[in-house]
């Protein structure tokens, strides 16, 4: 490994980060010392993977008035906390930060990345990400963003992340020179809004250093990694109401979609009318839904029943009172919305018996 010296190599980024920095409400205005409140960095950290900071900076500001102390977080209503994280999504962060704050709260903080890895829901990324910019260690925190950057920088071959341990390494005297917390930001800010997908050298303050610049490689470093493959399906998204309570899947404990409460659903196949519901719905116009590895193309339907109907297996009648403080994902909160404004005409007949039979097979929803 022939690699310049971090902390003369990367110098330029300490001035740059101070002239650029972004106000932003977790961000400490002293990047010298300790963080006056590691449980703030620690609640932009959780909530910034997979999120992007215009979307996260609404959702911080509430939290912390919500919730100000890892103790007023661990001793929450766990569905008020899944209420608060609506809309951010991947909700296991969430529950992630509960049990951590909980563990704070119980123990005080960790002393070192082991202590702070040890925490739920923090891999090696976010607990050395809290110990630079909370605690001003000298932990390198590379996520994709600075893999990019420090691939293009040294102009590496293959994936930058098959060369993690030596790259954090090379980084780690850089953070003890010019300030753990400073530096750990400005590499985020540089990949951020800078050395991006489609970089903006001309503004970047190691270009004259970069190597896939100097080479006029940038474009093929790194190399674009193949997306995964993503299942299209259609579903129908049903509100069955009867004597003002809806049919709601309870949150499941684990998983991706535990803590939130869901509409049933039933995946269109081939033996259904085709392009329509069954008979007895009214209908809003549908959207398409887009996960990691799969798209919905979602009808959201209502159907009304006379009077209440037994309980299908896992699901549970729900007051319409009661909706709004229940805590859903994105797909589910758009149902919710759009039962306050009229749907289309019903079409024929119910035949809420055919439908409910069906909810009952189906089992565990599709979601
Ligand atoms: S010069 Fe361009 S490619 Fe190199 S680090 Fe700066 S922005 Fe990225």
């Amino acid at each position: 490994m022939s690699w310049p010296s971090a902390p003369e190599f990367l110098a330029p980024l300490a001035p740059w980060f101070d002239r650029v920095r972004r106000e932003l409400p977790w961000r400490a205005a002293d990047l010298e010392a300790p963080h006056p409140d590691p449980y703030a960095v620690l609640v932009s950290e959780l909530m910034l993977q997979q999120t992007q900071v215009a979307t996260v900076i609404p959702f911080f500001t509430r939290w912390m008035e919500r919730f100000p102390t890892p103790a007023r977080l661990a001793a929450a209503d766990e569905d008020a906390v899944h209420k608060a994280w609506e809309g951010l999504g991947y909700y296991r962060r969430a529950r992630f930060l509960k049990a951590a704050a909980g563990t704070v709260a119980d123990e005080g903080w960790p002393t070192d990345l082991q202590g702070l890895a040890a925490l739920p829901g923090l891999g090696p990324y976010t607990a050395a990400a809290v110990g630079a910019i909370a605690f001003q260690w000298p932990t390198p925190a590379l996520d994709g963003n600075a893999f990019r950057v420090l691939a293009r920088l040294l102009e590496l071959d293959g994936d930058p992340k098959t060369r993690a341990a030596d790259l954090r390494t090379w980084v780690a005297p850089a953070l003890a020179a010019l300030g753990p917390s400073r530096l750990t930001q400005a590499l985020m800010e540089l990949g951020a809004t800078v050395c991006t997908p489609q970089p903006a050298c001309g503004r970047c303050p190691l270009a004259d250093r970069c190597g896939a610049r100097v080479a006029g490689r940038v474009a093929e470093i790194p190399p674009a990694t193949r997306r995964a493959q993503v299942r299209s399906i259609e579903l129908w998204l049903l509100a069955v109401e009867a004597e003002d309570r809806f049919l709601l899947h309870p949150p499941a404990v684990r998983g991706l979609l535990a803590g939130l409460w869901r509409w049933p659903t039933l995946e269109v196949t081939a033996g259904d009318a085709p392009g329509g519901p069954p008979p007895g719905l009214q209908g809003w116009p549908g959207w398409t839904q887009v996960y990691t590895h799969r798209r919905e193309a979602v009808r959201p339907l209502h159907l009304q029943l006379e009077a209440g109907f037994q309980e299908a297996s896992g699901l549970r009648w729900m007051p319409r009172t009661g909706l709004a403080a229940l805590p859903m994902g994105k797909r589910d909160q758009r149902l919710r919305d759009l039962l306050r404004t009229p749907g289309e005409a019903p079409l024929e007949a119910p035949d809420p018996q055919a439908l409910l039979s069906r909810l009952r097979a189906d089992g565990a929803p599709s979601a």
